[in-house]
């Protein structure tokens, strides 16, 4: 997708913080941090948002992954005992990127939903 902000991160035409990088996925600081640790997970194809995955997907896989992985960086900064997943979609979801996903967030006590 030529005009997404993520896409062009994974192609290094936008610069952004790295956290881990594989074959399939990307984690990276978000530039606005909502708290001290604030990390973004993304697949490496474009895919919309959690809306367009299902288990028939080959897609799915960089989801998974992406779970997978999260316990283990959460981990070496420091937040394993307590921090959030989210993941926005659409609109009303309050999805500001159209790229699927995951915001990592902790490092300060989070209250319920903020
Ligand atoms: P959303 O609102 O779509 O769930 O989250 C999008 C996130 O992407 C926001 O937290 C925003 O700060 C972050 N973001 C937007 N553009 C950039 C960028 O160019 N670089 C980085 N590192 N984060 C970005
Ligand atoms: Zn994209």
């Amino acid at each position: 997708m030529s005009d997404c902000v993520f896409c062009k991160i994974i192609a290094g035409e936008i610069p952004s913080e790295k956290v881990y990088e594989d074959d399939e996925i990307l984690m990276f600081h978000d530039i606005n941090k909502s708290a001290p640790v604030h990390i973004l997970c993304v697949p490496k194809i474009h895919i919309d948002s959690l809306n367009d995955l299902n288990l028939n997907h080959e897609n799915i896989k960089y989801a998974a992954r992406i779970l997978e992985k999260i316990p283990e960086i959460a981990k070496s900064f420091g937040i394993s005992g307590g921090y959030r997943v989210i993941t926005n979609i659409g609109e009303d979801g309050g999805q500001s990127v159209k790229h699927l996903h995951f915001h990592v967030i902790g490092g300060r006590k989070l209250g319920y939903l903020g």
